[in-house]
């Protein structure tokens, strides 16, 4: 029996999803609405039209559709690099002894080397399709910036992106892949927005922070005619682009009526974990199912395990809206011995809500046994893994050596979200043995928190 599942289960074109799966559909608490910073009253789509695209906007704010159909556009350009391969892990399982069965859905098979294409595509489509000109965004270890600029020449777009300052720095290739593409990337924080501006002055040497480039990237779209800012994670519409993935898994996993046990992802700002779980996720809304649902994060950013559920800005510089999600405080930044990505200080409001009504557990780990994982998986697997998706990789293995000693067979999925290739830098300290891990103390933390805005909703 065992050995008739390939390696690989791949899916053919005719079994492709055409439809997003939209959760929150299926929750019976609906995440949170978004905040007018301005009014601390819910976001209307009249409000969100000053920055996003109409379409996206009803995306945003759907809660009602369970199924929104794939344009042919996208479907077109998905097929170009999907399905992704959901591969079953025999050679990690032998050399772990275990007798848990492991799966990896893989998106790094594509030239931005991350999951961040399946939502840039079609942001740019709907971008283009509103007669636009172009789109600002942030980048951070830089993956999002990438897609994007991929998924805007595709469409003939302009793409500026503001990439946190740090990694324009560590990554050069990174950057030079974006201008091969013709985005236009400019380090954050810049002096060419006013709010830029005045974080330089505030904090002078500062090498950046996600937040603080949103907020250039916002200014930015607000100054040009025919531009709107994306976003390549947390919004609820980047959640649903990514259930493409889930969809994948699910029906790969359905033609060998293989029924996970565990599914783990890992979570920056939750949009490939979201995208995932949320079929499964779906059929425990729905009362059909049960699995055992984890999002793995980093100890020197745990949103989810350490965070309060609150409402708080999404970038540094408090000019976009408010979401009410797990957040460390909208000026947390993690250690500058992090290397591991998954920086953000909050998490989608969506996969919040799930966290906080019991769908899904949270872990934290080390940025060491990370890359140790990392490692392991990429001498066993051949996939040298983003350090994003090696937290969904140690979490993984952990739960299979458990299952070795107590004997159990579960089936374990997991999202390997991406290709390592752009962060040797990382690599290249855990190798030298000078990676050191950091874990932010209760003070830090709380002092933080003390900032959060005070809302009373
Ligand atoms: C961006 C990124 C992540 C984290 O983002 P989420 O929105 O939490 O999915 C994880 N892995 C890779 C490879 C990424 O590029």
């Amino acid at each position: 029996m065992e050995k008739e599942i390939p390696y690989k289960i791949y899916l053919e074109e005719n079994e492709l999803p055409t439809q997003w799966y939209n959760v929150r559909a299926d929750m019976k608490n609906k995440p949170a609405p978004l905040l007018n910073p301005a009014t601390m009253q819910p976001m209307t789509a009249a409000d969100l039209a000053g920055v996003f695209c109409d379409e996206l906007i009803e995306q945003e704010l759907d809660n009602e559709h369970a199924y929104i159909p794939i344009p042919e556009e996208i479907l077109k350009f998905y097929k170009m690099y999907r399905p992704s391969p959901l591969v079953r892990a025999y050679c990690l399982e032998e050399k772990l002894q275990t007798p848990a069965k492991i799966y990896y859905k893989f998106e790094g098979n594509n030239t931005s080397g991350s999951h961040k294409l399946n939502s840039a595509i079609a942001q740019a489509y709907y971008a283009k399709k509103q007669g636009l000109k172009g789109v600002t965004t942030e980048t951070g270890a830089g993956q999002w910036g990438t897609a994007l600029s991929m998924a805007c020449s595709y469409f003939g777009l302009d793409c500026q992106v503001y990439m946190v300052k740090v990694s324009y720095e560590q990554k050069p290739f990174r950057r030079e892949v974006m201008r091969t593409y013709g985005a236009t990337v400019t380090p954050s924080p810049s002096d060419t927005t006013e709010v830029g501006r005045k974080i330089l002055a505030a904090h002078p040497g500062t090498t950046g922070s996600l937040g603080c480039a949103i907020s250039e990237a916002v200014e930015a779209e607000m100054k040009q005619e025919g531009y709107k800012y994306v976003l390549g994670s947390v919004l609820n519409q980047v959640l649903l682009h990514q259930t493409v993935i889930g969809l994948e898994t699910k029906a790969a996993l359905d033609k060998y009526k293989i029924t996970p046990d565990i599914i783990i992802g890992c979570a920056g700002g939750g949009s490939n974990l979201g995208g995932l779980v949320s079929p499964f996720i779906g059929e425990m809304l729905r009362g059909e199912k049960k699995y055992r649902i984890i999002a793995v994060e980093p100890a020197s950013c745990p949103s989810l395990t350490r965070g309060k559920f609150a409402y708080d800005f999404c970038d540094t510089g408090k000019v976009c809206p408010l979401a009410k999600m797990y957040t460390l405080g909208s000026n947390f930044i993690p250690s500058p011995n992090h290397a591991g990505g998954l920086r953000y200080h909050g998490m989608s409001p969506v996969l919040s809500q799930l966290y906080h009504d019991g769908y899904m557990e949270a872990t934290s780990v080390e940025q060491t046994a990370v890359f140790e994982a990392a490692t392991q998986f990429a001498r066993i697997e051949g996939i040298l893994p983003a350090p994003e998706s090696s937290h969904a990789i140690r979490v993984a293995i952990d739960e299979a050596l458990k299952c070795k000693e107590t004997g159990e067979e579960k089936t374990i999925v997991f999202g390997l979200t991406g290709t390592g290739y752009f962060d040797m830098v990382a690599y290249q300290k855990y190798n030298d043995g000078v990676m050191m891990d950091y874990i932010p103390t209760d003070a830090e933390l709380e002092a933080s928190f003390a900032e959060l805005p005070k809302v009373n909703l």
